[in-house]
């Protein structure tokens, strides 16, 4: 069946899904970096952000966080609810890496006074420029009810997973999310979209600060497949490996 391309991002491929409302999510293994500039492949990496954003996304849902995932299809596939992406992508920091550690002189690693919260443009062409509360509501990117419901989800979803990686020997230190405007009769919600995987936040092995993460790919650390491998082992998502029970983490010794 071929079904109709919608769009084709960077690490995904979205297509008309199956029941009006409804996307397809197909998960690639291209990687980009620094805007655009550095590209590459990561053999492996569409099947196990496939997963590794399954699990996360389900999880959410499990503790009454709202977001775009319905169930994974296949390998590569997960099926998702169609919403009005609102275009800011938000990082919440727990720990000083990356763009703010260059930006605020921070040297990476340095735990931060409580979790920051950054907005980016959603604009390749001007390289996802910073943006404040005031641009975001000033252009109308989202209102100030849609901040306080985006900022009240993406500290609970950064709580929820801070614990939940640490559980798996993981420190979360960074990441980014996308919302979108869900409509269900005449009523909108907003939800998480998007993906949560290591292409999207920043991971740490906790015992020895080993990245495993995109960072692997960005600083060309090498072995950035058996890094996204070694997150979905931790996580009990292993392709190769899935348990009949729906998969818990497991604690790391
Ligand atoms: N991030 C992302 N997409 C982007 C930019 C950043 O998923 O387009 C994630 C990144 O993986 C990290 C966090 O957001 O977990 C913060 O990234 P940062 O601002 O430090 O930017 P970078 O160092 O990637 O330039």
């Amino acid at each position: 069946m071929r079904r109709r391309r919608i769009y084709e991002g960077k690490a995904k491929v979205l297509f008309e899904g199956p029941q009006p409302g409804t996307i397809v999510q197909y998960f690639k293994d291209d990687a980009t970096a620094f805007n655009n500039q550095k590209h590459g492949v990561i053999t492996g990496k569409g099947v196990l952000n496939n997963r590794i954003s399954e699990y996360l996304m389900v999880r959410l849902g499990e503790m009454g966080i709202p977001t775009h995932f319905v169930r994974r299809l296949n390998m590569r596939e997960q099926l998702v609810r169609e919403v009005e992406i609102i275009p800011i992508e938000v990082v919440v920091r727990n720990v000083a890496a990356g763009s703010i550690s260059q930006r605020l002189g921070l040297e990476e690693g340095t735990p931060l006074p409580r979790p920051i919260i950054e907005y980016y443009l959603k604009d390749d062409k001007l390289g996802d420029p910073m943006v404040s509360e005031e641009h975001i509501t000033a252009f109308g990117w989202a209102t100030t009810q849609d901040l306080d419901d985006i900022v009240q989800l993406a500290l609970r979803v950064n709580d929820f997973l801070s614990g939940l990686f640490l559980g798996v020997g993981l420190k979360l230190v960074d990441f980014k999310l996308e919302f979108g405007r869900l409509w269900e009769d005449d009523e909108m919600r907003i939800v998480v979209a998007d993906e949560i995987s290591p292409d999207s936040c920043r991971l740490w092995d906790v015992e020895t600060n080993e990245r495993l993460d995109k960072d692997r790919f960005r600083r060309d650390l090498g072995n950035v497949e058996d890094a996204y491998r070694e997150v979905a082992r931790r996580l009990g998502v292993l392709p190769d490996n899935i348990p009949a029970e729906p998969a818990r983490p497991k604690l790391v010794h």
